[in-house]
């Protein structure tokens, strides 16, 4: 790793903190805010009636549960237990669209999970039909999903790529047979490889692939080969997450040896080693955990300081509204968050009696609206600009944040330790700061102060 980081400065600064998917966070959403909420939201959003919108669809089956996973799922053997999930989302995005009246232009659309792919090619072609007579897909539309590998066939990805389906995902997480053992998920090389190579020739334009980091077993070794490995596939782009052990979030994980846990210096070594074969094998570091080929549009983005971030992970459709449907979805509308309920039975009541189905969410206030604008930026772009924030928001950049300001430039503090510079230009993160992004955004956080370590959240590194 080029930049001069130490164990000490990984100490120091790992600690709990939110991934900045959303601002306020989801720990700050309230069931004050319901289904009337979400509706009226909905249809002030529909007064933009050409507005471009963003669809995320989640469908949480998967066969067997990793013990690692941080994600919403609900694990199904029977697949008839899935099949009443479909009409579910096809209700709810009838209830929706209704309400978003003439707005239905989509230009970012994906479905992730749990695994879209547990459903076979022709009940996802059922779901894509249904929901584009309820949406329309604009011609230059991201239409993406995630897949696992291990339960895609190429008849899937055939399917998908013929409904227009031009982005891709796969899950890979580790290659080394010993640490899939103690993650509970066994793939072979060949089954990555082989879908990897069938998106290639059907012409999917992105190809991102899924590693994790922080992982039981994982060593230097191993995981230089699993990284060997991959570069050699040589996808678009990469996500490479730091392990999120959160126990008391995800209880499946209480499967996992907290022993088993690479401890500080060699989840150092990892991260060194990460950045050093990607960068070092011709990818950009993209905003937190992702990298890209250099002429891929998530790289250009950042190249340009647009690059932006919502729920579906970073993008360059910048400040477009995103309607999510199915259990656990997280849509951003108006100027609110809401978040569907995340029991199946609670989720499917709601649909069944025509209300939407709402378990809690938040407005946004002006100063929500102004730190979610500076956290996004350091998080896409490593940089706030005071101007553009000074024009967007009628406010003196510099007295707004004094007191951020000064606990960037505090002895020792963040300015101290060579994460930031600034100037009458802004907030600028070095390259040493693009590691601790998280940490940086964190200042400009209202809802952390006075508690700068919770334990809801992951580690920052
Ligand atoms: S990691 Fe993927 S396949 Fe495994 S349980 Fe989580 S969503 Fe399902």
């Amino acid at each position: 790793m080029s930049v001069s980081l130490t164990p000490e400065l990984l100490a120091r600064y790992d600690k709990p903190g939110p991934r900045y998917t959303s601002y306020p966070t989801a720990v700050e959403f309230s069931t004050d805010f319901g289904p009337a909420e979400y509706g009226s939201h909905l249809e002030a959003a529909a007064r933009d009636a050409t507005g471009p919108l963003s669809l995320y669809v989640h469908l949480p089956f998967c066969e067997a549960r990793c013990s690692f996973c941080g994600c919403h799922v609900v694990v199904a053997r029977r697949k008839s237990v899935a099949d009443a999930y479909l009409g579910r989302v096809l209700d709810e995005a009838s209830v929706v669209a209704e309400r978003l009246g003439e707005r239905r232009r989509l230009v970012q659309y994906q479905w992730g999970g749990g695994t879209p792919t547990y459903y076979t090619p022709e009940d996802l072609e059922r779901l894509h039909r249904g929901l584009l007579d309820r949406f329309e897909l604009d011609p230059a539309a991201e239409v993406a999903l995630e897949v696992d590998p291990r339960v895609t066939s190429r008849a899937h990805l055939e399917v998908l790529r013929g409904l227009g389906f031009n982005r891709i995902s796969l899950g890979v997480q580790d290659l080394d047979p010993r640490v899939q053992d103690m993650i509970g998920r066994h793939q072979t090389w060949e089954q990555t490889q082989s879908l990897h190579l069938s998106a290639r020739e059907l012409g999917y334009e992105s190809i991102n692939v899924d590693l994790i980091y922080g992982l039981p077993g994982q060593t230097e070794a191993t995981y230089s080969k699993t990284l060997e490995g991959i570069l050699e596939l040589r996808p678009d782009r990469l996500a490479v997450y730091s392990f999120a052990y959160v126990p008391w979030v995800r209880p499946n994980q209480k499967r996992i040896d907290p022993a088993l846990l690479p401890d500080r210096d060699l989840k150092f070594a990892l991260l060194s080693l990460v950045s050093d074969r990607l960068v070092g094998g011709g990818y950009q570091a993209i905003g937190m955990d992702h990298f890209a080929l250099p002429d891929d549009e998530l790289a250009v983005a950042q190249r340009e300081g647009t690059l932006s971030r919502n729920f579906m992970g970073y993008t360059t459709k910048r400040g477009t509204e995103m309607v999510a449907l199915g259990s656990s979805g997280i849509s951003d509308v108006a100027g609110a968050y809401a978040q569907n309920h995340k029991r199946l039975a609670s989720y499917y009541e709601a649909i069944d009696n025509g209300v939407l189905p709402i378990e809690r969410g938040t407005v946004l206030n002006e100063d929500d609206r102004i730190r979610r604008h500076v956290i996004t930026e350091l998080m896409c772009n490593y940089v706030i600009r005071a101007d553009d924030v000074e024009r967007r928001f009628d406010i003196v950049f510099e007295t707004y944040f004094a007191s951020e300001l000064a606990a960037l430039t505090a002895p020792d503090g963040l300015v101290d330790q060579g994460m930031v510079t600034l100037s009458a230009a802004g907030v600028q993160a070095t390259e040493l700061g693009s590691v601790f992004i998280r940490n940086v955004a964190m200042t400009f956080d209202a809802y952390l102060h006075g508690s700068s370590e919770r334990p809801v959240f992951s580690r920052t590194v």
